[in-house]
């Protein structure tokens, strides 16, 4: 008798390696233009002027700690493993719950301490209906890299990754599409259009649709006034911009973050999302030396 079992989609680790360098890197540098640190017309003069952040520590946030999370349970087990990976998500914001968490974090990942799997429970009750924010697209882009030559595996691993914590439709869609930018652009072929294409209906590829058709003459900005900047924390308010930047400057890292950084509001997370996809293609070694020095670096090998 044949046995025929499903080939595993070779895992591209170096492109999940570099993804989240970009990601951590975007998340720490976006973070020092929040209002915490710079008033607003600080940051844009100093963001205008491509001013570096003369801070010498830039820490990196819950995006990057929960990126960190989803590389590990990939690394470990070579796929989303849900419980392990509610579990992981849970060790990981318990051991520092400083990295600036939001609302529905701070209320879900206690409870999955305990009890990993009441995520199927918990996370479909935060705020009615499940979560639509933006934290299941920001720490994403790894996973999308590490899957990038099999898109279709990349869709339905970064789905099962988004839902255990954010069960609302359009935050899964969030996760989808960022994780489809990582992959495509780990193969050099990112457009907006296909990853509105690949992304499910609803207003996350409403967005990407729009952005699709913003030329790349548009001042960041602007786009960012069209699109949405992230300040109301939901996906669909997020993806689409840090998207449009990361295909704006697809080959160049530091030239993406700026123009995300321009954008303002979730400005970490958007950082974060733009690094993650661009950070899958270029790793992060053309960016300014002491821009590395100072972001805070990550606890693997
Ligand atoms: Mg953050």
């Amino acid at each position: 008798m044949v046995t025929m079992t499903a080939t595993p989609a070779r895992a591209d680790r170096e492109a999940a390696r570099r993804s989240l360098e970009g990601l951590a890197l975007g998340d720490a540098f976006g973070e020092r233009w929040f209002p915490l640190f710079r008033d607003r017309e600080q940051a844009v003069d100093e963001i205008r002027a491509r001013r570096t952040p003369e801070e010498p520590d830039w820490h990196w946030t819950d995006d990057t700690a929960m990126a960190l999370a989803v590389h590990q349970v990939l690394d470990r087990f070579g796929e989303v493993d849900q419980d392990r990976l509610a579990a992981c998500f849970a060790l990981t914001f318990d051991a520092d719950q400083g990295r600036g968490y939001g609302h529905g974090m701070h209320l879900l990942l206690p409870r999955l301490l305990d009890d990993p799997a009441s995520w199927r429970r918990h996370a479909p009750e935060l705020f009615d209906g499940g979560s639509l924010g933006n934290g299941a697209a920001m720490r994403v882009a790894p996973l999308g890299a590490w899957f990038a030559t099999d898109l279709e595996l990349v869709a339905r691993q970064a789905e099962l990754s988004a839902r255990v914590t954010h069960a609302h439709p359009e935050g899964v869609a969030g996760a989808v599409a960022v994780a489809t930018a990582a992959a495509l652009s780990t193969r050099g072929e990112l457009t907006i259009r296909s990853v509105a294409d690949r992304t499910p209906p609803g207003l996350v590829r409403d967005g990407l649709l729009r952005a699709a058709r913003l030329p790349f003459t548009t001042a960041p900005w602007k786009a960012a006034d069209l699109l949405g900047n992230g300040q109301r924390i939901r996906a669909d308010d997020t993806v689409a911009f840090a998207v449009w930047t990361a295909a704006r400057h697809q080959e160049d890292l530091a030239a993406a973050l700026w123009s995300t950084a321009e954008g303002l509001g979730d400005v970490d997370t958007t950082c974060a999302i733009t690094g993650g996809i661009v950070g899958a293609r270029t790793g992060v070694d053309k960016v300014p030396p002491e821009w590395l020095q100072r972001r805070e670096a990550l606890p693997i090998g």
